[in-house]
């Protein structure tokens, strides 16, 4: 097979540093532990085909977001005389054909992830290797920040005060992993696998430069709720994938904008909610609101995703969406409501949807983003918050740069009636939320 030989090289002298959510160099914790503790360490990378298989786009943007971001590791190792190794498969059949002097790795809170690094952690263990995972990710993660009964905190405002309260400097260090690069093992390159290997092409859409914009932090408490604006960072995929690290940005937002920190707490807040309570994977965060009757017509999804509701600031959402794999957040906000309130459509579906779509798709934010909007989530609003998208408009897109950006055809007859009427909408999702709520 085409990739024996870079697992043979994987020796009992040799110590694995497993790259997953954190493809970087610099202030890597878990890489900065595998480097200080071992002399002979080698990076590799696992294209793990158990999340593969479920993309449905062979161009999907994030595939190539990480291979373009492997083949930068890769010239950095090999600049450093080693090289990284990039596997394909499933890491529980990779891992249990390898017998490494240890493997190191960085935490990742996803459940699939919990249980497949705790299946391999076995699998080490019972060949007496170790397994090192470190928190590298978050700056406060699982446990760390609870309420001070020890339970978890549900609510973001007193989690993020609480947060706020526990950080210290200690937190923000850099791990200088990128001055150890010397212990890595040296060997002769390797050939890369190609996107085609994988089963992908690359993309067509715009990736996100790694590029931090100081000037749209300093500006971001005035800019980042109209959309027309260039007034939020882009990092998501950066943080979604460790391109970035988290306590570089947590110091930056420390020194610049406190209302930018608190957008990455909401972060945090949300892998620790994912964390505490798995469920909400499958489920609504209020139990209760699993009872409410969904209308689920796919005519109105179907125009919901194509951005052709009647609705423009949906629209334009929905159509930013589509064309660049970007929404802006209150977008976002506003398509979630408009489908779960105004269609009575599951919040699943539309999560499912940007799931597929978001380049900065995140497990996490993404659930609770849905589950806020959809009013089951972890909010301290209650459920008849219904966004009026008409107004949204007037306040965040006054001049309506964002809309006609978007639709093209706005203002003419081509742009679509709405597809349904506010005031009917508002009253008949207030109806249906209430029956199923008063259900004992
Ligand atoms: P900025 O506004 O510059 O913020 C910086 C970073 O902080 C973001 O990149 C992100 O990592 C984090 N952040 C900002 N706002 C939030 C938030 N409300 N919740 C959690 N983290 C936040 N964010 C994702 O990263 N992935 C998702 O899949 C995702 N899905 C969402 C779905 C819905 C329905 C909603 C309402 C929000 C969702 N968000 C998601 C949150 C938010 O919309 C995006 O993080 C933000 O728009 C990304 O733009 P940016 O990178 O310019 O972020």
């Amino acid at each position: 097979m085409q990739f024996d030989k870079p697992i043979a090289i994987i020796d009992a002298q040799t110590t694995v540093f497993w790259f997953r959510r954190d493809l970087r160099l610099e202030d890597n914790r878990g890489l900065h532990h595998a480097l200080k503790e071992n002399g002979n360490v080698l990076g590799v990378f696992i294209f793990d085909t158990v999340i593969l298989n479920d993309l449905k786009d062979r161009s999907d943007g994030r595939v190539t977001f990480i291979y373009e971001s492997l083949k930068i590791l890769k010239a950095k190792l090999e600049e450093a005389g080693s090289t990284l190794v990039v596997l394909i498969g499933e890491p529980k059949i990779i891992f249990s054909g390898l017998t490494p002097a240890a493997v190191y790795c960085n935490a990742d809170y996803e459940p699939y992830a919990l249980e497949r690094d705790q299946h391999i952690h076995n699998l080490m263990a019972s060949k007496g290797i170790s397994f090192c995972s470190f928190k590298d990710h978050v700056i406060f993660e699982k446990d760390e920040v609870t309420k001070d009964d020890g339970k978890p905190y549900t609510i973001f405002t007193p989690y993020s005060r609480k947060w706020k309260s526990k950080l210290t400097q200690a937190d923000l260090q850099p791990e200088p992993s990128e001055k150890l690069l010397k212990n890595f093992k040296k060997v002769v390159p390797f050939d890369l696998p190609s996107l085609e290997d994988i089963g992908f092409v690359p993309t067509a859409l715009e990736l996100p430069p790694r590029v931090i914009s100081t000037a749209v932090i300093e500006r971001y408490s005035e800019t980042r709720d109209y959309p027309a604006l260039r007034g939020t960072t882009r990092l998501g995929i950066h943080l979604r994938f460790g391109t970035i690290s988290i306590r570089k940005l947590t110091a930056l937002a420390g020194k610049t904008n406190q209302v930018w920190l608190n957008e990455l707490i909401w972060r945090e807040f949300y892998q620790m909610i994912l964390f505490q309570f798995p469920y909400v994977v499958k489920g609504a965060f209020k139990p209760a609101y699993d009872r409410i009757e969904w209308r689920n017509n796919q005519n109105d999804f179907t125009a919901w995703m194509s951005g052709m509701t009647g609705y423009p600031m949906v629209d334009a959402g929905m159509r930013e969406l589509n064309a660049t794999g970007f929404m802006h957040n209150r977008a976002r906000m506003v398509v979630a409501s408009f489908l779960t309130k105004h269609l009575l459509i599951d919040w699943r579906w539309g999560e499912a949807y940007f799931a597929e779509k978001l380049l900065d798709f995140e497990l996490a934010s993404n659930n609770g983003g849905w589950q806020w909007a959809a009013g089951c989530g972890c909010d301290a609003a209650p459920y008849f918050r219904v966004f009026n998208p008409a107004l949204q408009a007037e306040k965040f897109d006054p001049k309506f740069e964002y809309i006609k950006k978007w639709i093209h055809e706005f203002g003419t007859s081509a742009y679509p009636k709405p597809i349904v009427d506010h005031v009917f909408a508002r009253d008949r999702v207030l109806k249906i939320y209430k029956q199923a709520l008063e259900i004992n």
